[in-house]
């Protein structure tokens, strides 16, 4: 009899499939069980996608969505009898038009492939993360990423304008609008933003874009806490004539750890700060963001407890102290598999908060301590454990009490933009609202009664 990889293969030669064999040599990406499907299809059109879908829907068999494979929570997991739905082949650039400020993209297009069309164009499409070279356009919309220009521009949710989905029917939901303003009823486009792949397979979608700003100049300056970085924050976005396009705060025991294992010496540095913001401003050219980011600095000095600074002097020591901050593998070598958190927090409770975990964290285990940094600006920080692997049941159950308790009600969610995928499940259903998972099961069950997308993530039927 034939295995489901072939007889995927036989619904047309617009799909190319790899069976398990193949599977089991590929780079599974962030989640070493992405890689456990039946097959992988990569349909080369949405037609195709639709005519692969409509057939798995008739035989009751699962699917599992994926773009890059970078993912931090288990959401593009998979497992043998699934079929996985690559965008590998949807990656073209169907337009950018200047004048509208609009990018048509296929899903697959990865954030560096529309950040280097965009640029010929004096355009950029607003939104930036380290994981750029792979994470594609529909993986970000499916976990509605946020990353370093959120709090100046919003996550992938306001960058979006048109989409088009495969329903887990086979039926095309064509929504490729490309103006701001729609107000035709029920905005359903949002429903598949964050949905990490339980509602649908996004094909295509339409993107806002930006003036890309060229010149551009950095700074690490050692601060005393996140209440002083804020302060900084505040200063550079009331400038005019200047855009403040990144604010990353590094709290001191991951500025260490990242400089260490970059071979970064004491004093090219400030590491003896309590936390570490790395500033970037953008501006008509180089020269004179730099000068402004030195002026700012100096006049802000005293007033908002800078501690120490360093400014870049060229576009390489710029991309030296960028990695920095962006180079997380660097922990995940050290402590394989450790486990990470993602959270928002409004942004002036940062340290309070901040100062909460680690009294908790260190009441559980003293010698659990956690790597803290993020995109302070819109209070989104990330934690990463000092240890190796999962945390067992019961531990990670006292470390989400801990990371979670209190969260919604200051504000804050516990999810801030990774997703929830497999590894917050439990945590959705301790800490989001019970009427919104309530609707978000009806929806899932409207849409996907079968329950054969993505089944097992985020809503559980
Ligand atoms: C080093 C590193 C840094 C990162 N930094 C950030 C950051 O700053 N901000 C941030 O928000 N995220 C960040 N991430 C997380 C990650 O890059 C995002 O989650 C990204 O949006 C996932 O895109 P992907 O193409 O890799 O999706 P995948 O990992 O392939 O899939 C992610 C989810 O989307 C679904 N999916 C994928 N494609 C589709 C589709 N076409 N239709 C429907 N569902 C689909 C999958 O089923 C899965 O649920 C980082 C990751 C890494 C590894």
């Amino acid at each position: 009899m034939a295995e489901l990889h072939q007889i995927v293969a036989g619904l047309g030669a617009d799909i190319t499939v790899l069976g398990p064999d193949d599977l089991a040599s590929r780079d599974p990406g962030w989640d070493g069980a992405n890689l456990g499907a039946s097959a992988l299809a990569m349909p080369a059109s949405t037609e195709a996608a639709a005519r692969l879908v409509r057939w798995c829907a008739e035989n009751n068999v699962q699917m599992v969505s994926q773009g890059g494979r970078t993912g931090l929570t288990g959401a593009g997991r998979s497992a043998k009898g699934q079929v996985i739905l690559s965008t590998a082949k949807l990656a073209a650039i169907h337009e950018i038009d200047p004048l509208e400020r609009v990018a048509v993209v296929g899903a697959g297009v990865t954030l560096q492939a529309l950040q280097e069309a965009c640029a010929p164009h004096g355009l950029e499409p607003g939104i930036d993360l380290a994981a750029r070279g792979s994470a594609t356009i529909g993986g970000m919309l499916s976990t509605n990423a946020g990353g370093i220009l959120a709090f100046r521009n919003g996550v992938m949710r306001h960058r979006l304008l048109g989409i088009e989905v495969v329903l887990p029917d086979g039926s095309v939901m064509t929504d490729l609008t490309r103006v701001v303003k729609t107000s035709a009823g029920y905005d359903l486009k949002h429903l598949f933003v964050g949905a990490e792949g339980t509602l649908g397979f996004i094909t295509r979608a339409v993107l806002k874009l930006d003036a890309l700003i060229a010149g551009r100049a950095s700074a690490m300056v050692g601060v005393k806490d996140a209440a002083s970085a804020l302060r900084i924050i505040r200063h550079f976005l009331g400038l005019s004539g200047v855009q403040l396009c990144g604010a990353e705060l590094m709290w001191q025991d991951f500025a260490r750890f990242n400089a260490t294992a970059h071979g970064v010496a004491a004093g090219q540095m400030p590491l003896d700060a309590p936390a570490v913001l790395l500033l970037e401003l953008a501006s008509g050219d180089g020269d004179s963001a730099r000068e402004m980011l030195e002026e700012g600095l100096g006049a802000l000095w005293g007033e908002a407890g800078i501690l120490d600074a360093v400014v870049a002097q060229s576009l390489d020591q710029r991309d030296r102290l960028w990695h920095l901050r962006e180079d997380t593998e660097t922990i995940y070598r050290h402590y394989p598999g450790a486990a990470s958190y993602d959270v928002s927090v409004p942004a002036s409770l940062c340290d309070a908060y901040v100062a909460r975990i680690r009294e908790g964290f260190a009441a559980i285990d003293p010698a659990l301590k956690p790597y803290v940094f993020g995109h302070i600006a819109d209070g989104n920080l990330h934690i990463i454990f000092n240890r190796p692997g999962t945390l067992d049941d019961e531990l990670s159950a006292r470390v989400d009490e801990v990371l979670y308790t209190g969260l919604a009600g200051q504000g804050g969610s516990f999810s801030a933009e990774h997703g929830v995928g497999i590894k917050k499940r439990r945590a959705y259903e301790l800490y989001a609202d019970p009427v919104k998972r309530a609707v978000a099961r009806s929806i899932k069950q409207t849409l996907d009664p079968k329950n054969l997308f993505n089944p097992g993530k985020v809503v559980a039927l």
